[in-house]
């Protein structure tokens, strides 16, 4: 199965590692490096099977060499899933990461890492003990920290361009935003929100933070099982990938899906589905590439933190463009989206510091 996997996705190389002593499958996917090094996170979760785990990989792979040609980075797409069979931590956690660091920079900079899920700036610290390959490491050890912040900020820019297309005006006063996930990025993107006039509703499967959340910006909490039926302007998931899907995307009441999750859609006919149902699609990749462009921005390509935003405002132009563009065409926001990323993996790459 897991040879199938591999032989048939369109990836060019997938860096197979079994590590005896913590009973893990570590996955390293280069989906592409057409405009130049692989980028990705570093994902560490539990899946029902390893095939799981390299699928996983290979999605997210293929979904950053797509954020990283949109958001015009000279970095390709790469991915790694360490499939862990529980919980590691301490010693055993430490010992686990510096074998991976090794594994990583046997590659040769042929894939750059940072954190994902389950995964910190204080794990990079660890990578990269072994490896220089590695962003976010914590400023303390000469690197820029949690993306989560820029992600957040991204996103925020993504809505307010998402809101003027729908209601002509990027005035956030009084719209309804639902935040499902209020972690390292939903919690950010909450307060913003609410910084900005707008009626926040919170939802958690953590239920203290998004009641601990809700107090501090006055949000009404949302049971996580009710958060798709929730009537609102903006929907904004940012826990987990794949809640658009057939089954949701008729359920849901809002005019507008805009938030950082990766793979919001369970699979590409999700996209004509929310067209169908008026519904404005903002693409995940396009709207959470605040993170990767702080990131690598930052630590590999010079750019200042003022620079660094206005590329985090560029992320609402972008989406802008493909919003007329799908319109113009009768398109999706997904497929133009990625016809611009594809269009931008054949060009030449901004040089580092342009
Ligand atoms: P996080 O782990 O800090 O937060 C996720 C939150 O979602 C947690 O509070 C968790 O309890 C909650 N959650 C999980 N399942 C849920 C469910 N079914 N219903 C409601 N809440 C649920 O993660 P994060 O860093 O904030 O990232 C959020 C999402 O954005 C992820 O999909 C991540 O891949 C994506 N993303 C993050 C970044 C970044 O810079 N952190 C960048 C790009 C994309």
């Amino acid at each position: 199965m897991l040879e199938e996997l591999i032989r048939s996705w369109d990836g060019e190389e997938v860096v197979v590692r079994f590590d005896q002593p913590t009973d893990s499958w570590i996955f390293i996917c280069i989906h592409s490096r057409r405009r130049g090094p692989a980028g990705g996170g570093t994902r560490m979760k539990t899946y029902s099977s390893p095939t799981e785990a390299l699928r996983d990989a290979m999605r997210l792979a293929a979904a950053m060499t797509l954020k990283m040609a949109a958001a015009d980075l000279p970095l390709g797409g790469g991915k790694t899933v360490i499939a862990v069979p529980g919980p590691i931590v301490g010693n055993e956690r430490r010992d686990l990461l510096l074998r991976y660091a090794h594994l990583v920079d046997s590659l040769g900079g042929n894939f750059h890492t940072g954190p994902d899920i389950n995964t910190t700036p204080a794990d990079m610290d660890v990578i990269g003990e072994r490896c220089s390959y590695v962003v976010c490491r914590s400023p303390e050890h000469g690197g820029s920290g949690d993306p989560g912040p820029y992600t957040a900020q991204g996103v925020f820019h993504g809505i307010k361009a998402s809101v003027r297309n729908v209601f002509g005006s990027d005035d956030l006063s009084g719209r309804v935003c639902l935040v499902q996930g209020v972690g390292d990025v939903g919690s950010r993107l909450a307060d913003q929100l609410a910084a900005a006039g707008a009626q926040v509703l919170v939802s958690d499967i953590a239920a203290e933070r998004a009641g601990s959340i809700g107090n501090r910006i006055g949000a009404e909490v949302i049971p996580p099982d009710d958060a798709i039926g929730v009537e609102c302007d903006v929907y904004a998931p940012c826990a987990l990938g794949g809640t658009l899907n057939a089954e949701t995307i008729p359920r849901l009441r809002c005019r507008i899906v805009a938030g950082s999750a990766n793979n919001q859609l369970a699979e590409p006919a999700d996209a004509r589905r929310l067209l169908e149902a008026g519904i404005l699609y903002a693409p995940d990749f396009v709207i959470n590439a605040g993170g990767v462009l702080y990131a690598w921005g930052r630590e590999a390509l010079g750019w200042t933190l003022d620079s660094i935003e206005a590329r985090l405002a560029g992320i609402g132009d972008t989406l802008r463009e493909i919003y007329t563009t799908a319109a113009a065409e009768g398109k999706t926001t997904e497929a133009t989206a990625e016809a611009l990323a594809h269009s931008r993996l054949d060009l030449p790459v901004l040089s580092p510091g342009a």
